[in-house]
């Protein structure tokens, strides 16, 4: 099941066997899960395979460790599987809102309805259901019943044949009522195989009230088979959603949410369990990083953000040294802040195209300690913008201001321009030197 997979990736990333061993397990044990998910055989080889393309073409990012970074491809390409990055939008764009739940027997309509009611109401929504099962004998009870239990009114005609006309009623009532949103359970006999019985009925109500949103309750145990359903659904409604319930119950859960986003159909919602709040939003990343172990994922998701923000001010560095711009203690704030993660400054040095071959940096002197640091972020938090774009104009008493205001005190406050003005020497002579060693290389 998809739950062996947060092990599988606590034990790759600390595991002691080689790189290459390690990623051939994991790819193994996540080919095994996701086909006893219920996953199509062809869709699972073809991620994996993605993988491996990626893992043989991309690189990690510098300061980002292999195991974490492949860790990364797989939440990609899993969320990918999934969905990718759609992300359901749950709060309706208008008011009033009309929901049509329709769906197989058995699969959890009524018990969605109460649960979509609820999710509303405690989003400060008026929510009105209206029950137009008429088919089943308690199903207007049991729809009454989840009503009274979280306060929403519902609307039924016990006995009444007509479901349309009930479906038409009920929501005109609701409409007058000044309800906001309007969830309307139905029928839905039909087994599965026999989508176009269900298309069909669905039509019929459709035409009655006039829905914003047909949503398609599909039974997670039903696993790939999901995906005629979905996509012949998919097709008839331009305004369909779908929602996956027993998500909890069953191994093939896997299998129904990615056989339904195949069809390129939005998964709005999933249900995991029997009770009234037992009812997720579907988002593809942040379900497969529950999957894959939310702790881990979002310690990796952060890494690889600081290290866009580091390879954003190594950058700057090279224009800094190319001639293209200034270096500011603005500059040396946000290196600061980056640094203090990611080691000594003079890294950054190292990292620049064609520096690490210019010889020696002084390199001692450009490191920096944590106690200083957190002593220099405080002093630039008192300058002006000014005085971090300009720090030649901080005079004494600017400096006696800056100190008093970061509770520091001017001898420190001097030594962080003096470190200003050092990196200001060293990246001049950087620049001299890259001259230089340009000059020598155009005579070739
Ligand atoms: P309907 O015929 O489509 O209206 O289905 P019901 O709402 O009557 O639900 C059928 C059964 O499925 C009931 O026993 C529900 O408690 C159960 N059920 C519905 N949703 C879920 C779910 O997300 N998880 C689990 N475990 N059971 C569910
Ligand atoms: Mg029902």
């Amino acid at each position: 099941m998809l739950d062996n997979l947060r092990d599988a990736v606590r034990k790759f990333l600390t595991g002691s066997s080689s790189y290459d061993k390690a990623v051939e397990d994991f790819i193994k044990e996540l080919q095994k899960s996701l086909i006893s998910a219920d996953v199509n055989v062809k869709l699972v080889f073809s991620l994996t395979n993605k993988i491996k393309e990626r893992l043989k073409n991309e690189k990690p990012p510098t300061y980002i460790e292999r195991r974490e970074w492949f860790i990364k491809i797989v939440y990609d390409e899993l969320s990918n599987l999934f969905g990718g990055d759609k992300e359901p939008k749950v709060i309706p764009d208008k008011i009033p809102y009309v929901i049509m739940l329709v769906g197989v027997q058995g699969t959890g309509k009524t018990t969605t309805a109460g649960k979509l009611a609820y999710f509303y109401k405690k989003k400060g929504f008026k929510v009105g259901l209206v029950g137009a099962d008429v088919y089943r004998p308690a199903a207007l009870e049991q729809l009454q019943q989840l009503g009274e239990q979280i306060g929403v009114p519902v609307y039924g005609e016990p006995g009444e044949k007509d479901a349309v006309g009930i479906a038409k009623r009920g929501v005109e009532k609701f409409l007058n009522e000044k309800m906001e949103i309007i969830i309307v359970d139905t029928a839905g006999r039909h087994g599965y195989g026999e989508e176009a019985a269900l298309l069909e009925e669905m039509k019929n109500i459709y035409e009655a009230i006039k829905p914003d949103e047909v949503t398609l309750v599909i039974d997670a145990s039903i696993g790939q088979k999901a995906y005629d359903l979905a996509s012949k659904f998919n097709q008839a409604s331009k305004i369909g959603t779908i929602i996956i319930t027993k998500m909890d119950g069953t191994a093939k859960g896997g299998g129904a949410l990615s056989a339904v986003a195949a069809t390129g159909a939005t998964i709005k919602f999933i249900g995991t369990g029997e009770k009234i709040d037992e009812l997720e939003v579907f988002n593809p990343r942040r379900f497969v990083a529950r999957i894959l172990g939310m702790g881990d994922i979002e310690t990796i998701l952060e890494k690889i953000k600081e290290v866009e923000n580091y390879d954003k001010m190594q950058k700057k560095m090279e224009e800094v040294i190319s001639g293209k711009g200034k270096l500011t203690l603005r500059d040396v704030y946000n290196q600061l802040i980056a640094l203090r993660k990611m080691g000594p400054l003079s890294k950054l040095f190292q990292l620049l195209p064609g520096i690490g071959m210019l010889g020696q940096i002084p390199e001692d002197q450009l490191k920096v300690g944590e106690e200083k640091m957190r002593k220099w972020l405080a002093i630039m938090n008192s300058m002006t913008y000014e005085e971090l774009d300009n720090p030649s104009i901080i005079d004494k008493s600017r400096m006696r201001r800056i100190a008093l205001g970061s509770g520091t005190e001017i001898e420190d406050v001097k030594e962080l321009i003096e470190h200003y003005n050092l990196m200001q020497r060293t990246i001049k002579m950087l620049k001299r030197r890259k001259k230089d060693v340009e000059k020598l290389l155009g005579q070739f």
